[in-house]
């Protein structure tokens, strides 16, 4: 009896040490991995997100009131819907700042777990991603000179426009599909909205198409010398972008939102940001 006992302790340490062994060797190279590259992130169940301790978030911050910088900081709406997923995960927020045309990819090659860029979503950008339920309706809109010759949508057509590439008002514009009613004789494309908009100031373009928000806030610091028109180009929704078949965070991403909706907190935020809303 005393020697089966014996015999079991020695056992059960044998397969204590090994199982550390496995353990340790293991772990030390899933750390490795997750440092260096995108283990861990973008294709992570949520146990995995807890494990990290940290969730990924790409935006391109160039987009205020939505992602925009204060000093070095990264602020504004997306920002705090962004902090409400990574608050009921109890992990830490992480941002990635990329180019708006590099943020689908940032999910498809795992850089990131979520975009949350007021993007649009899409059917072709459905065909790559998943997207949450929307939180935000939205549409291109167009920022002309004050003084110009532009006072309606359809005065756009064949004049020179500028649009953020790879967002839906440079699809809009550039018409691939002829499906679009106004046709824009040129478009011009740049990686920040703002810098379209120094060229229509300085009258290298005749237009900007970019959406309304983020529109109204250049047309405010630049009231004297730029205005929007009153007719959107189109009408869109945003919402937050997953992995393919992530189904786990996007669960998460709408019971967030839903949360945020019904306790009133999304209103206040977008009142917060919009409050200079002319
Ligand atoms: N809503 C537009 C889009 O999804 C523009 C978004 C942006 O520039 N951040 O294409």
């Amino acid at each position: 009896m005393k020697k089966s006992v014996k015999f079991l302790a020695v056992c059960l340490a044998a397969a204590a040490m090994l199982s550390m062994s496995a353990c340790n060797g293991g772990g030390a190279s899933s750390g490795a991995a997750s440092d260096s590259s995108n283990s861990g992130v973008g294709t992570s169940t949520l146990d995995a997100i807890k494990k990290n301790g940290f969730i990924t978030m790409s935006t391109n911050a160039e987009f205020e009131p939505f992602e925009y910088k204060d000093g070095e900081k990264i602020v504004g709406i997306d920002l705090e819907i962004s902090q409400k997923i990574a608050d009921k995960l109890g992990v830490e927020l992480k941002v990635n700042d990329v180019a708006f045309d590099s943020l689908i990819p940032e999910i498809t090659s795992g850089k990131a777990d979520f975009v949350a860029a007021g993007m649009t979503a899409d059917d072709e950008r459905r065909k790559n991603v998943d997207f949450s339920d929307s939180y935000f309706d939205a549409g291109q809109a167009v920022i002309v000179k004050k003084d110009g010759d532009i006072k309606a949508p359809k005065d756009l057509n064949g004049k020179k426009v500028g649009v953020q590439t790879g967002t839906t008002g440079d699809k809009y514009c550039t018409n691939e599909e002829g499906t679009s009613e106004i046709k824009v004789g040129s478009v011009e494309r740049y990686n920040k909205g703002m810098d379209a908009v120094s060229d229509l100031i300085a009258g290298r373009i005749d237009a900007v198409v970019i959406d309304d928000f983020p529109a109204q806030k250049f047309v405010e610091k630049n009231s004297d010398k730029i205005a929007k028109l009153n007719d959107m180009l189109t009408s869109e929704q945003y919402a937050i972008a997953v992995k393919k078949g992530n189904t786990e965070l996007v669960d998460l991403i709408n019971e967030t939102l839903k949360e945020m909706k019904d306790s009133g907190d999304l209103q206040k935020i977008f009142d917060k940001y919009l409050a200079q809303e002319s």
